[in-house]
């Protein structure tokens, strides 16, 4: 975020320029692509006063003053599809100009050296880039006594000429990459209300998947508390996916799980109840058109998610089941959570579904052979309906005020 020592000069126009990242590459569907980007950024930046225009690969948000300037950078950090953005500053293309915008910048910053980047995107400009390296960084010292350090300088001052006007840049803004929510089409995620499956439906939209949320509670034998978790987090996933916001199916499992645990030995358990859940998370999916299920498995990580208990759980899905977390540490995992600032929440106590009449010791490779025989004792199918009939659509909301780090972020 911008420094907030000295002002920016109230009198300049400021704007969030922002670049946009693969989607720019995507052929045939690029103005699809492009379109959705957009909207997704507008909704994103609901209550900010903001004007966005665009051209090509390059999208403006114009806005009145330096905090929105800095309300907008936050938003554009929730949209999957931008590269870089920066703040500038906009003022007329010629050298004096562009030094005297640039003032502002340095006598904020205080630099010991710098050296001026010019980027022309517009090709028909008179003069190269180093020509205007050379004229504005001139302009700059005949203001201020400061050296120019080309190799390696204290304050590397960018400027990016387009067709009407000179972009001054005056802070970078981290932006998330991935494509815009919604190109790649719709998955259900799995969401517990633990730490990996929101970072994984995080995941599944930063490539372009719009989400539901399916979760699974204990009821009535458990306390809705993790449900509340998960919705407090699908709040903030849905930050991420403004436009279209999701909602959690709260699916009560607890009988269901009762029902398999009277046809199954304990250390066969949890890998029966995955089993059911991914038929459940089917017919919601029928339900919602999505194409996929999401989970936060990572390989290895507890018995369930062993090669042989993963793949085993495929085999009841009709659809693809996605691990965008597979080959990711817990600590890694931990650190995104803290980023997202929903780690804290994450590791609220809040009873577990899973672990429900299935008891402690379970195996790490279930026989095929005996979930089969378990499970042909019950009709799952139609439970899997009735489950999905059951399911309360909860509508959680969007959060899109700043996302506070929490301390332990990687
Ligand atoms: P998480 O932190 O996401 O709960 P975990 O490490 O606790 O993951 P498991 O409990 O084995 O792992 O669950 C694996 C995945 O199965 C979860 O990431 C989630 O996608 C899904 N899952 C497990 N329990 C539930 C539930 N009660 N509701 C919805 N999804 C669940
Ligand atoms: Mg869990």
């Amino acid at each position: 975020m911008p420094s907030t020592e000295r002002p920016l000069p109230a009198d300049t126009p400021i704007c969030v320029l922002a670049k946009v990242g693969e989607a720019s590459l995507k052929g045939r569907n690029r103005r699809e692509f492009l379109n959705a980007l957009r909207a997704n950024l507008r909704s994103a930046l609901a209550g900010v006063d903001a004007r966005v225009t665009s051209g090509g690969s390059v999208v403006m948000i114009a806005v009145p003053d330096e905090r929105a300037a800095g309300e907008a950078a936050s938003r554009l950090g929730r949209v999957f599809g931008f590269a870089t953005g920066s703040i500038c500053l906009r003022c007329e293309r010629d050298s004096e100009t562009i030094a005297e915008t640039a003032m502002a910048t340095i006598s904020r910053r205080r630099p010991r050296t710098f050296a001026v980047r010019v980027r022309r995107r517009d090709k028909t400009f008179p003069k190269t880039s180093s020509d205007l390296e050379r004229e504005i960084g001139t302009a700059i010292q005949q203001r201020v006594d400061l050296p120019v350090d080309l190799s390696n300088p204290d304050l590397k001052l960018r400027v990016e000429l387009d067709t009407s006007a000179a972009f001054v840049h005056v802070e970078q803004i981290d932006c998330v990459g991935g494509l815009p929510v919604g190109t790649s089409g719709r998955a259900v995620s799995l969401l517990s209300g633990g730490i990996d499956s929101p970072v994984a439906s995080l995941l599944a939209m930063k490539r372009g998947l719009a989400v539901e949320y399916v979760h699974f509670s204990g009821e009535p034998y458990l306390e809705p508390a993790a449900t509340a978790k998960a919705e407090a987090q699908a709040r903030v996933l849905n930050g991420f996916q403004a436009r279209k916001p999701g909602a959690i199916w709260v699916v009560p499992f607890g009988n269901q799980q009762r029902m398999l645990s009277a046809v199954s030995p304990g250390p066969n358990r949890i890998v029966l109840y995955r089993r059911q859940m991914a038929r459940i998370a089917g017919v919601v999916a029928e339900r919602v058109g999505a194409k996929a299920i999401v989970t936060g498995d990572s390989l290895g990580q507890v018995s369930s998610q062993t090669l042989h208990n993963m793949t085993v759980t495929e085999e009841a899905s009709e659809l693809p089941v996605l691990r965008p977390l597979l080959t990711w540490d817990k600590s890694e995992v931990m650190g995104k959570a803290a980023a997202l600032g929903i780690l804290a929440l994450s590791e609220l106590p809040a009873e577990d579904a899973c672990p429900l009449f299935a008891g402690d010791k379970q195996r790490t490779a279930v026989p095929r052979s005996e979930l089969l025989d378990s499970e042909a004792r019950l009709d799952l199918d139609a439970l899997a309906e009735q489950a999905a009939d059951s399911a309360r659509r909860v509508e959680p909301g969007v959060f899109l005020d700043r996302l506070e780090r929490e301390s332990r972020a990687a």
